[in-house]
């Protein structure tokens, strides 16, 4: 930041009594959305604290854009459905909207420039093949935050200034005379006193002038979606000059990302078939009574939300999947979570975050199915090929398990040939025709894998908590694993290579 308008900007932030606060929920979205353990156990947890949140997230994962087949009636599998970064963006957004509440600035017109250049600057990122579209959709979205303190803090000067300035530009020129800066340096201030990621307050703070968002000669690209976003969404509030500012757009997005004239047309063309729909809703709302009005709002911000990120997702999902997998493999091999052998997570975590789906699912009201899977006749394979041979043969194992299983489910090495799964939000019946498909392709993939002469069969005890402490012979996750052992050993009993359900009477 520029240290002669520190103290300015210090006394302003200091001055507003009532900054608009970031809500708590908000905030521990965003400190989960940094921690590369935090599952989705975790942000149901955080979510189911604000009611309406969780409706609003209930309601996203049952809308049209998800078609899912069945209804999806708790939060934990609502997330599950919306995926952990579209359930985060959303929160966030959701948690940010602006109430209405008097004051000179017109709150539905800030929204909508918020979103329009947030859906751009998304839809910029992926022209430009920048990996970080859910990151330039959140810069974008908050990039005039800092107009609600300038609100908050000048409300007369604001409001004649709001009333004179025909455009975010001629605006963001009289600020700067007024006050020494503009709302990008307030905004990206008050993101940084809320300890929002770097690269977020750092786009913010660019997001008039590229050169403010870094020292660093080079702005990262999420800077640079977001400072394009803003050029970008006034083609859509100032239609009278849609050449002009489709020049300007074009002119500096070449200059920042080197995109051709055709990228920028396909950009517009890409916003135009998600844009109008919505658009039209917003216009219908001047000739609405107020309530009527703010509650069709809300439901257009929602699906324009929505739509985003359902597209986001599609597109991104197994490219963010994998990054997202590889980038906490390696963070959990560095503290020693992990299985150095299998690369699954080890005992010890399995534990902990047993134990949190166990309370998450006492919370929540859903079921937590676990799967105990144990190799048959282990010895022999190392006995007959070697202890290496025997190392592979567990790799390939675990791999199988781990690319079997949903990104919500755990899959752990337990010990020696011994391997844990965790399934929340699953009930028994589903967690069985799961154990079994894992059980054959287990047999087929080593069998490819390994050579004709290998066959390696498991066997598999299943346990299932109902999620309802009363009802449940299960008191502690300790008690579910015992019991899904105990199934595993009738399997072997039984004749290994095979699934067995616990039932109390095997006690
Ligand atoms: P069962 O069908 O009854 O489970 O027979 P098993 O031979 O699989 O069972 P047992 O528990 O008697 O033997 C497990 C074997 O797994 C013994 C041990 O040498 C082997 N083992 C454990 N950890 C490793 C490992 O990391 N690498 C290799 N290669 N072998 C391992
Ligand atoms: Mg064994
Ligand atoms: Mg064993």
């Amino acid at each position: 930041m520029d240290h002669d308008v520190a103290p300015a900007l210090a006394a302003l932030l200091g001055r507003v009594n009532k900054l608009p606060t970031l809500p708590s929920v908000a905030l521990r979205v965003l400190e989960l959305g940094e921690d590369p353990y935090a599952g989705i156990g975790e942000i149901t947890e955080v979510v189911a604290n604000d009611p309406v949140l969780s409706a609003k997230l209930l309601k996203a994962a049952n809308s049209p854009l998800y078609a899912m087949r069945r209804q999806v009636d708790n939060l934990r599998q609502a997330i599950s459905v919306l995926g952990f970064n579209a359930a985060l963006t959303l929160a966030l957004s959701f948690s940010l909207a602006p109430e209405s509440d008097a004051g000179p600035l017109d709150k539905l017109a800030y929204w909508r420039r918020s979103l329009l250049a947030a859906v751009g600057a998304r839809v910029i990122a992926e022209q430009a093949h920048i990996n970080e579209a859910s990151k330039c959709f959140v810069g974008a979205l908050l990039q005039d935050i800092g107009m609600l303190v300038l609100e908050k803090a000048h409300t007369e000067s604001y409001a004649d200034m709001l009333v004179a300035c025909d455009s975010h530009e001629a605006l963001v020129l009289a600020e700067r005379q007024a006050f020494g800066f503009d709302h990008a340096v307030v905004g990206a201030a008050l993101l940084e006193n809320w300890r929002l990621p770097e690269c977020a307050w750092r786009a913010v703070a660019g997001s008039h002038d590229l050169t403010l968002s870094s020292k660093a000669a080079q702005p990262s690209g999420i800077a640079c979606c977001v400072y394009l976003s803003g050029l970008l969404s006034d083609r859509w509030i100032h239609s009278d000059r849609v050449d002009t500012l489709d020049e300007r757009f074009a002119d500096q997005a070449h200059v920042v990302l080197g995109l051709d004239q055709a990228a920028c047309e396909a950009v517009i063309a890409h916003m135009d078939e998600v844009l109008p729909h919505y658009a039209g809703l917003f216009e219908v709302e001047l000739v609405l009574n107020e309530d009527r009005a703010s509650y069709l709002i809300d439901e257009a911000r929602e699906v324009l939300v929505l739509r985003n990120l359902r597209t986001l997702q599609e597109a991104s999902e197994y490219k963010q999947r994998t990054e997202m997998l590889e980038s906490r493999n390696r963070q959990l091999e560095a503290r020693a979570y992990i299985d150095p052998l299998t690369g699954l997570l080890n005992r010890a975590r399995l534990n902990q975050v047993l134990e949190q789906e166990f309370h998450a699912a006492i919370a929540g009201g859903w079921p937590l199915s676990l799967g105990f899977v144990d190799l048959d006749h282990f010895k022999r394979i190392n006995d007959t090929y070697g202890h290496q041979i025997g190392d592979q043969v567990l790799i390939t194992v675990s791999r199988v398990l781990q690319a079997q299983v949903r990104q919500a489910d755990i899959a752990a090495r337990y010990g020696g040939e011994e391997f844990v799964l965790v399934f929340p939000g699953t009930e028994e019946i589903k967690a069985f025709d799961l154990l079994e498909r894992l059980r054959r392709t287990v047999a087929a993939e080593i069998h490819r894998a390994d050579g004709a002469d290998i066959v390696v069969t498991t066997s598999l005890g299943l346990a299932t908590f109902s999620g309802n402490l009363a009802d449940s012979e299960f008191g502690t996750p300790e008690e579910l694993i015992r019991a899904a052992d105990r199934a595993l050993y009738a399997a072997k009993r039984e004749g290994r290579n095979r699934t067995v359900i616990y039932r109390r009477a095997e006690d």
